[in-house]
Parts: C-alpha cells; structure tokens; sequence
C-alpha cells in the first residue's frame, strides 16, 4: 500500500501552492480535484492580487496576452454620496483564473507533484480513530489513497472537514448559506472613451466597487452582499441611484460566494490540516481568499516539511504550532477586523457620509490600514480626536446616539479579541478553556446578517 507524505483534496489556488510548496521540499504529494483539468478554477473570470505578493511568495508571474488581465495602481475609497475620496496606491494585478492557476498546477507538477482530476472525495479513511486516508471516484470506479496527512483545501464544501467525527480536533461545521458573501460581478462595457478606468474606485456603504477589466473599455462592477444574491441586487439597485456611474452595457454576470464567519479555532489534528476557504482565511473587508490563505500554507509547508524530514509523527501535538503561526501572523488581525466589521457596517448613509467627511472610522489612515490587511489602532490623543468628531456629529445632528454605541461596543469586542487570539496557547494544552472564553467573545460580537 503507497502511502503519501500528503494528499491534497481540492487542487485549486490553495491546493496548488500547497502542493508545490512541499513538492519543492521532495516530499510525495497527490492532489484529487473535483473538476476535470479543463474546469479547475473556472468558477469565475477574473480575480486579483497585490503586486508585491508574487514575490512575497515567489508566485508566477502571469502573461500578456495569456492569463495576465489586467495591471493598474490606486484605489479610492468613497463615501455613500460619491465624496471624500480615501486614497491608496497599491498596484494590483488582474489573471484570468483558469488559465493562471495552471501556471501553478504547471510548477507542482514539475515539483513532483501527481495530480487526479476528475476525482471527487467521497468518504474518508479511518483507522484507530486516526485519518489515515480518502475515498475518492473517478470514471473507473471507487479508488483508496493514504497518506501521513490529509489537507482539506475543497473551498467552502469542506469535503474533508465536515466529515470529521465529532470531538476529532477540527470543527466540522458547514459553512452555512448565512455565513457567506454573496459577490456579483458585471462585465461592463463603458460607452465613452473619458470615462475608461485607470484606477479602482470602491464605495464601503454599498460594498460596491468598479474595477479595469482585461478589455481596456470595460470595467467589472461589483457588489457583495451578506445573506443572498437578491439583496446584492437590491442594494446595487441603491448604490445607482445615489452614485452617478458612467453609462454602460452589461456583457454578462458572474457570481460567487466567500466564507463569512470566524475560522476554526484550530486548523490542525491527527494527520489532517483545513486550508483556505475550508478553513474561512478570506480577508473579512475584502472577501478575497487567494493570498491570505498562502500565509497559512508557507507556515504549515514549513511546520510540515521539517517533521517530515525529521520522520515525526504528524500528530495533531507536533503540527499545533501552525495554529498559533497563524494565529500570529494574520489570524488575530483577521479576527479583530471581523469583530470591527460587524458595528462598522451598520450606519446610515448619513452617518457615512459624516465619518468619510471628518476622516474618522472611513479613514485614510484605515483604508490605507486595511489595503496592507492590517487592522487599525488608535493612540489615546487620537481616540480622543475621533471622540470629539463624534460628539459634534451628535450635537449637529448627523450622528446618532445608537450609532456611536454600535461603534463602540464592536471597537471594544475588536479589541477583546485581539487580546485574546493573542493569549493562543501554544500548545494544545489550554485549548479548550481557550475555546470557550472566545465562543463568549464571538457571541458578545453578534452575527454579521
Ligand atoms: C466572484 C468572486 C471573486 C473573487 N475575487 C477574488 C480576488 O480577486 N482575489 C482574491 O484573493 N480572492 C477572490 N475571491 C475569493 C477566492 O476565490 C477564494 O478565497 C479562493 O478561491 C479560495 O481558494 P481555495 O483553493 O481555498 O478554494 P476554491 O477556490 O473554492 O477551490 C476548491 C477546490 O476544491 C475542489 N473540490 C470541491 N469539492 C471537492 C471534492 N469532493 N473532491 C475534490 N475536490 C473538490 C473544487 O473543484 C475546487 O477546485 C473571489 C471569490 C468570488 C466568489
């Protein structure tokens, strides 16, 4: 019986670069992905990342005229009436997905790296209450794979995950229809010459944005929505009346959904590993998974290849530093942000239009913060400038009370948070106690619908 040093389930951007980062390292690595070679990563068009990513990690570069869409710098943020534009000026990088993606499939397989389309996970393997394998179907029939450890990477299905007994060591909740963000983008094409896009422009009250588009006189409008794809509409529906856009034609609609939810508290245990959109890492202002996922695959590829090398145990006590890298490295911000998100989203157009005006909450300090996936922080002086806004906000009218205290209270649960994904314990020891003061916490924070 072979067995892997991994097996990837899911071969898409997470799977990938998981793969070739241990394939590089020479270990033995088998992906089996759902969609047939032609499909994968087809769920949609267009996506995009920071420049300076594909050397944080060391990502290929895509190609004119083949799965490179687009380039472009700046964004501005605006307020629900069309003002006080918050600028940055990060250079992004547009891809055809499908074909970008196989530039990476392309380097896990001169890694090493074996791959199974057209193989849907139907079961896991169990031994000794250990994973010890999966179960997947191809054409021919039902075929058994096993390996030392097995990473869930199927995106929001979480093939993998959900089937976890209970108490294995990972939550294994599905990601419900209430715990995603509903994203439709169109593909715009702009009648007039002056009004091509050159930078992106975004408007946080409607979670609007338009976007450069691979055709030069087009732009991808976009809207994202908690709860379902209706809702996005209606509140595009909003967004057009209050924000004079230039006149366009649609080409045609893509849509999608993101995790919206806290991750799971530990990613790790006995020979398995949720990575990705399993594992809810997308960017809780953004949506966007690609990247903030590759942050958790460097650390595991690396917590990993040395207990392989090392011929340990990939035991749920030997691959718990990967939790708390994490948790580290982007986990506690992330989380802070989610907690922030959920008191900052819920003011008038109004009361919008007031914060981006007095530079406070819609901040350029925040927009220029959060652009880096940083969560921001207020010294004392500048918590009492924002203080101040607000009670002259309150006294002219523009501010409610109930608003303020919104805002405080998820200010606070941020930082409550914060505080505690940095108390993680470092070992597995601790853990559980550690769970139950941060249900606490995250039920205090109220849903994001
Ligand atoms: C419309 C839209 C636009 C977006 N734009 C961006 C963007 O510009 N930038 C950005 O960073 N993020 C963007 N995102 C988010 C991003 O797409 C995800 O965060 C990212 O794709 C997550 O990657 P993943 O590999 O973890 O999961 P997925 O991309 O969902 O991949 C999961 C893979 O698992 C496979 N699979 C499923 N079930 C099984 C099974 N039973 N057996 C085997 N394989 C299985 C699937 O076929 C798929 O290939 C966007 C999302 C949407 C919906």
């Amino acid at each position: 019986m072979k067995q892997y040093d991994a097996i990837i389930v899911g071969g898409s951007s997470t799977g990938s670069y998981f793969a070739r980062q241990l394939g590089k390292q020479g270990f033995s690595v088998l992906v089996v992905e759902a969609s047939s070679e032609d499909k994968v990563g087809t769920n949609y068009n267009i996506f995009h990342m920071n420049k300076t990513d594909f050397t944080r990690f060391n990502l290929p570069l895509p190609k004119e005229n083949e799965d490179k869409a687009y380039e472009f710098t700046g964004s501005d943020a605006l307020s629900a009436y069309d003002h006080y534009p918050k600028p940055h000026e990060l250079t992004m990088i547009g891809m055809h997905k499908h074909a970008w993606l196989m530039r990476l499939i392309g380097e896990a397989k001169k890694a090493g790296v074996k791959y199974q389309f057209a193989s849907p996970l139907t079961d896991l393997i169990l031994k000794d209450n250990r994973v010890i394998g999966i179960k997947c179907k191809d054409k021919k029939g039902e075929k058994e794979y096993y390996g030392k450890l097995i990473a869930d990477c199927s995106g929001i299905p979480s093939v993998a995950r959900v089937k976890l007994p209970e108490n294995y060591g990972v939550e294994n909740f599905e990601i419900s229809d209430t715990e995603q963000f509903y994203v439709t983008l169109r593909y715009a094409k702009y009648k007039h010459e002056k009004d091509y896009v050159k930078r992106q422009r975004t408007w946080p009250f409607y979670k609007t944005w338009e976007a450069p588009s691979a055709d030069p006189t087009g732009a991808i409008l976009g809207v994202g929505a908690t709860l379902n794809f209706e809702k996005g509409e209606r509140i595009y529906g909003e967004f057009e009346k209050a924000v004079k856009l230039p006149e366009y034609e649609v080409e045609y609609l893509e849509r999608g959904t993101t995790p919206y939810r806290r991750p799971p508290y530990s990613f790790v245990s006995d020979s398995f590993i949720a990575m990705g959109d399993c594992a809810c890492l997308t960017k809780p202002h953004l949506g966007e998974g690609v990247t903030s996922s590759m942050v958790q695959v460097d650390i595991a590829a690396d917590v990993i290849g040395k207990l392989l090398k090392e011929k340990k145990d990939l035991s749920r006590e030997n691959l718990w530093p990967i939790n708390k890298f994490y948790v580290e490295e982007q986990g506690k911000t992330f989380a802070g942000m989610l907690a922030t998100l959920i008191g900052a989203t819920t003011s008038t157009a109004k009361e919008n239009e007031f914060f981006f005006k007095e530079d406070i909450i819609f901040s350029k300090a925040s927009f220029a913060a959060m652009a880096k996936d940083q969560n921001i922080t207020f010294s004392t002086s500048e918590m009492i400038g924002v203080a101040m806004k607000m009670v002259k906000g309150v006294v002219t009218g523009k501010l409610s009370i109930k608003t303020i205290n919104i805002l405080l209270k998820a200010m606070k649960n941020s930082e409550a948070i914060t505080l505690h994904y940095d108390q993680f314990p470092t070992t597995p020891e601790g853990f559980e106690a550690w769970c139950a003061t941060a249900d606490k916490l995250w039920q205090a924070c109220g849903k994001m619908t």
